[in-house]
């Protein structure tokens, strides 16, 4: 496997100046090795996919075994597929009422492509809201609600028509109206470095959009699965969204999206024109196969709760000069550093000392702590004080 830096950086489209370009020989359970067998504890899940760890038993079997029978056979949406309706049957289980129907995708963006369209299908509008900071893919529609200028100038003209409001301001509500298709929100913002909405918000969020007849779209793609301590985290907001958009750890480590609505509003894509969202490889049956492995698992193993208590762990144990204060819930944290240089050290120093870590996008002087769910008690405190060890070399 030698050269292949080289080879990555020569012949892959790269996203940064900067990538991180460590070499993956393979992976299990918390950690990465490299080709020399060195391990690095991942603080970061894949951006929250990996809630299981990497290569979890029972997914590698679902996968096997789905790919004993076959792979792709058809565009979405034409045949019947077990793991497709198996693994909608299995999310429609554990979802309120209002949230019925499944329609599988690609991707995050892919899903927020899906569900802005829905709702503009849905309510004959095409206002969309969103707010300061969000991040949902980067996409031209997803992209056209990010809530950071910065990363959309260059890609103008995007989406007419969008309100960027500050998130947690109640008062900015007022701007939904009767023109707004869709406000799509995260209920915990990730990439603003872990900033949770307040539940008075979200109230009020909830009673504006009825009140205009706007669609509430939730985006759970980071904070699904378990990883804020409960299944979904809209379930401790008091409110139940029009439409969920998930990804990410919805695979089990494959790529899958989904938006999830009531039969009434998803019906709306079947007509006028037929064909209204159309994917090839959406809802691949090795991956739909993967994420109904993976949520049970998460179910039978209750890892919802499991991410309360090893964030209690973390609380207690991650404590040092140059931590100002934790944020977060379950295992979406953020440590939020004394300076943003110090954070730039702490990722210089990161690999050399066994971590994975990455950036948030538009939040620089914090460091993410998002494990995965399985994560031993054991392996909690080994983290910790890898983090602690990294930021005392900070200071020398
Ligand atoms: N929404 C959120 C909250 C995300 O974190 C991401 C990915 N980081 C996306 C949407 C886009 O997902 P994808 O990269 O799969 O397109």
């Amino acid at each position: 496997m030698t050269g292949s830096k080289e080879l990555f950086l020569r012949y892959l489209g790269q996203t940064s100046p900067y990538p991180l370009g460590l070499e993956v020989a393979r992976a299990e359970g918390c950690f990465l090795y490299d080709p020399n067998g060195k391990k690095y504890l991942d603080l970061i899940s894949g951006f929250s996919v990996s809630n299981l760890g990497h290569c979890h038993p029972r997914i590698i079997a679902a996968i096997t075994k789905q790919c004993g029978l076959y792979l792709h056979t058809m565009v979405y949406g034409e045949l019947v597929q077990s793991p497709q309706v198996m693994y909608a049957k299995e999310l429609i289980r554990n979802l309120p009422d209002s949230l019925n129907q499944v329609f599988f995708v690609n991707s995050g963006s892919e899903a927020v492509e899906g569900a802005l369209k829905l709702a503009k299908r849905f309510t004959g509008r095409h206002g969309l809201v969103c707010f300061s900071n969000a991040y949902h893919g980067s996409t031209h529609g997803a992209l056209s609600v990010m809530g950071n200028e910065m990363y959309k100038t260059a890609f103008r003209p995007l989406l007419p028509s969008v309100n960027i409001l500050e998130f947690n301001n109640i008062d900015a509500l007022s701007a939904i109206s009767n023109d707004t298709a869709a406000v799509i929100i995260e209920p915990i913002q990730a990439e603003a470095g872990i900033l949770a909405g307040e539940i008075k918000f979200f109230k009020a969020l909830s009673k504006r959009c009825r009140e205009v007849g706007a669609l509430l779209l939730f985006d759970e793609i980071q904070t699904g699965f378990g990883r804020t301590g409960s299944l979904f985290a809209f379930e401790q907001t008091d409110i139940v969204p029009d439409i969920l958009i998930l990804a990410k750890a919805l695979g089990g480590g494959m790529p899958l999206g989904a938006f999830i609505a009531g039969e009434s509003i998803m019906k709306t894509l079947t007509h006028h024109p037929a064909l209204g969202h159309i994917t090839t490889f959406g809802g691949h049956p090795v991956c739909c196969a993967a994420g109904l492995a993976a949520i049970e698992v998460i179910l039978e193993q209750n890892l919802c709760e499991r991410a309360r208590d090893v964030e209690k762990l973390i609380r207690e144990k991650l404590r040092h000069q140059a931590i100002l204060e934790i944020r977060g819930k379950g295992l979406l944290l953020a440590a939020k550093l004394d300076s943003e240089e110090r954070v730039n050290q702490f990722f210089k120093l990161s690999l050399e000392h066994g971590l994975l870590f990455d950036f948030f996008l538009f939040c620089k002087d914090s460091i993410r702590i998002a494990p995965p769910l399985v994560i031993t008690d054991q392996e909690a405190e080994e983290m910790c004080n890898l983090i602690i060890q990294t930021l005392d070399q900070t200071f020398s």
